[in-house]
């Protein structure tokens, strides 16, 4: 009897380290990048005493503008073509280890192709784009209107998945807002989401409020594991999914009503009833947990699109 007690209580131990370590090791497969508002992006944004030393020794180097390229037309809609032809003007910062190098350069026009291949209706709402070139960042940050996006220790075509998932969330809070006065169940951060916000009909699909999944969510509703952290990373993930693997996006959407109901909600609200192809052949439409980590073919997107 002693012995089963014994026995119980060493089961139960061993249990409870293990959901434990799982929970750890769950967690550190989450990807480190957050929504902050614009003054927690300056003031507390955690950099370690070199790289502040760093940037106190090297300020920033100058801020330029990106020159207005709309050379790709992806929407058909005269309305949108026409501004396309609008000026894009992004205050682009390099922060650079060191000198700016060929490494910036090559980062900096990948960054360019990208914004160039997408609609000018969704990218000018990019008013702030930072580029690091260290390790010491996250992959990706962005809010309504500014990114900031890690060039290091990154292929190319990672980085411009990332790249897409945050303009994903620009577009979620910079081009899809409201303007009323009444306060839905969903918050960013500091930031309050009015119930006239387009958007807040995509998160109720499957979210009750910024933290918790509605009743009847299922794993099969979402794009990926990461979109299932919140509602915005929901929306950021959906919007990369459906621009570069759309023909999965379609596949997996057919398991899933509420995820049918995503993509068609990004179909009309944010594509203007365009949709994609997915750039790699031979993808199942397994479920990942990063969809930025997905293969794509660069060239045919920055081409093509
Ligand atoms: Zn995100």
């Amino acid at each position: 009897m002693r012995k089963n007690l014994i026995t119980s209580i060493a089961l139960l131990f061993l249990t409870l380290a293990a959901v434990f370590f799982g929970r750890n090791l769950a967690q550190s497969l989450v990807v480190t990048e957050k929504l902050y508002p614009v003054e927690e992006v300056k003031i507390a944004r955690p950099a370690s005493e070199i790289f502040k030393t760093m940037l106190a020794a090297n300020p920033f180097i100058p801020v330029r503008n990106l020159p207005a390229v709309p050379k790709v037309s992806l929407l058909s809609s005269d309305v949108l073509a026409a501004e396309k032809l609008t000026q894009r003007a992004i205050n682009l910062k390099v922060i650079a280890e060191g000198n700016e190098t060929t490494a910036t350069q090559h980062c900096e026009a990948l960054v360019e192709k990208t914004l160039t291949a997408l609609p000018t209706n969704l990218t000018s709402k990019i008013k702030d784009l930072t580029l690091y070139l260290t390790e010491r960042k996250s992959r990706g940050m962005s809010n309504s209107h500014l990114i900031e996006l890690r060039c290091a220790d990154m292929s190319d075509e990672e980085l411009v998945s990332v790249l897409i998932h945050e303009i994903g969330h620009t577009v979620d809070l910079g081009y899809l807002h409201g303007s009323g006065n009444i306060v839905s169940d969903f918050t960013d951060g500091s930031l309050l989401i009015p119930t006239d916000d387009v958007s807040v009909e995509f998160y109720q699909l499957s979210w009750k409020n910024s933290e918790k999944q509605r009743f009847i969510a299922s794993r099969t509703d979402f794009v990926s594991g990461y979109a299932m952290s919140d509602p915005f990373e929901d929306f950021a993930e959906s919007f990369n999914f459906y621009l570069l693997h759309g023909s999965d996006f379609r596949l997996l959407a057919k398991e899933s009503e509420t995820l049918q109901a995503k993509y068609d909600f990004l179909k009309e609200n944010v594509f203007a009833r365009k949709e994609f192809s997915s750039l790699v052949t031979g993808e199942s439409g397994k479920r990942v947990w990063d969809t930025t980590l997905l293969p794509i073919a660069l060239q045919a997107f920055l081409q093509e699109s």
